[in-house]
């Protein structure tokens, strides 16, 4: 029988999250469910600092003022969370705080581009049929960034996401990325005139960034044109992960503005960006796609120890802080179970290795690696740290 992975089944078996009736559409993460998200949070991080964003964190409940102004109130309210009687609502997005905290800075042109970054804890309410595992939730974690700039910067920002984001892409793996330029939706905030602007820039910045990309009429957002970066998973399904989306809406409402060089205060142009949109659905297709077996730089663990008898543990404990100090995430397994039964658990966790560390190891003596697809290595000790180590690495 060729079973299809279902991450809802790995998280399960690999003891990363659960889900319960009382909190539908909203993750228990467990101890190594957290682990494995925390690790995608950081390479998303490792990626973006070096590109100039500055990490932020906005509030959760605003007022309704916010959410009339951006347009979330009008055009989104069945998908808020709104607190009764309070006239506020939980974020399902962070751009109105983001543009908040920008205003507060009254930036210089000298200042632009500023990028913000944040790990945004967003909540929809979604119909509870659309709820799905990890791919659709009512709370998420957004990789939300904007760029708050002048128009002339719009499209060297784009060629530079766009580098960024398949150099991102490529550190998992995938190679083809498909490319959409997202046109103005039938429903959408401001005048032809802005569309036109906007689409006609945004097209300019993908071709400046070289994009092979097919034109999306009517799929853009509700306040502009978009790119958006679609990848394709071992089974052939199209994920659409990274978005840049061109913004002259929000700013205009929200009365954004830089100083220019004059002295005189200029509207400022906005790019909504993220490389994975929510992090929850991107860790529940990486799981699917690598059928649970993550590569080891993902894994919440990557190897497994396990003591053959009471004697060798404070062996394999010294072990560990070796681990630790060559960069690697190992678990001592000391349970009373068979080595039989030691190595099926470490494989249904999807961890990739496992030593059993007996009198030979105590002595020196070459380890025998198991591997998770059920292969074996015999390596000497210090080449085996060392190799693991390299494996393990954070892609460039
Ligand atoms: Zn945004």
């Amino acid at each position: 029988m060729n079973t299809q992975p279902d991450h809802r089944h790995l998280g399960a078996r690999m003891d990363l999250f659960h889900f319960q009736e009382e909190a539908p559409g909203s993750v228990f993460w467990h101890p190594r469910g957290l682990t494995l998200l925390r690790l995608l949070e950081n390479h998303v991080r490792q990626r973006i600092r070096p590109e100039g964003y500055q990490e932020v964190r906005t509030p959760q409940i605003l007022s309704d003022a916010i959410w009339k102004r951006s347009g979330h109130w009008d055009n989104f309210r069945e998908n808020l969370f709104v607190i009764p009687d309070e006239a506020m609502a939980i974020k399902p997005v962070s751009c109105p705080g983001h543009i908040e905290l920008v205003k507060r800075m009254a930036p210089s042109h000298r200042a632009l581009p500023l990028r913000i970054a944040e790990f945004g804890l967003c909540h929809r309410n979604e119909p509870s049929g659309a709820l799905h595992g990890l791919f659709r939730l009512y709370q998420f974690t957004q990789d939300d960034g904007h760029i708050f700039c002048a128009e002339q910067h719009v499209e060297e920002e784009v060629a530079r996401f766009a580098r960024g984001l398949f150099a991102f892409y490529r550190s998992f793996g995938f190679e083809r990325i498909r490319v959409g330029l997202s046109l103005r939706p039938p429903s959408r905030a401001g005048s032809d005139l802005v569309w036109d602007r906007a689409e006609q820039a945004l097209e300019a910045a993908a071709q400046l960034a070289g994009l092979d990309y097919q034109l999306q009429p009517g799929e853009g957002a509700f306040y502009g044109p978009k790119l958006e970066f679609t990848l394709e998973d071992a089974r052939g399904r199209a994920w659409t992960c990274g978005t840049i989306q061109l913004d002259f809406v929000l700013p205009e409402r929200f009365e954004l503005s830089y100083i220019n060089a004059e002295g005189v205060p200029q509207r400022m142009v906005m790019l909504h960006r993220a490389l994975v949109g929510s992090l929850e659905r991107f860790l529940g297709f990486l799981l699917e796609h690598f059928d649970g077996s993550l590569p080891p730089w993902l894994a919440p663990e990557q190897i497994v120890i396990a003591p053959v008898a009471e004697s060798h543990r404070n062996h394999a404990l010294a072990l560990m802080d070796r681990f630790e100090s060559a960069g690697l995430r190992s678990k001592l397994d000391n349970r009373r179970e068979s080595l039989s039964r030691k190595v099926f658990d470490a494989q249904s966790l999807g961890i990739p290795w496992f030593v059993a560390f007996g009198e030979r190891e105590a002595q020196g003596g070459t380890w025998t690696i198991r591997e998770r697809d059920g292969g074996r290595m015999e390596m000497e000790p210090e080449a085996a740290i060392a190799w693991m180590s390299e494996v393990s690495a954070l892609p460039r």
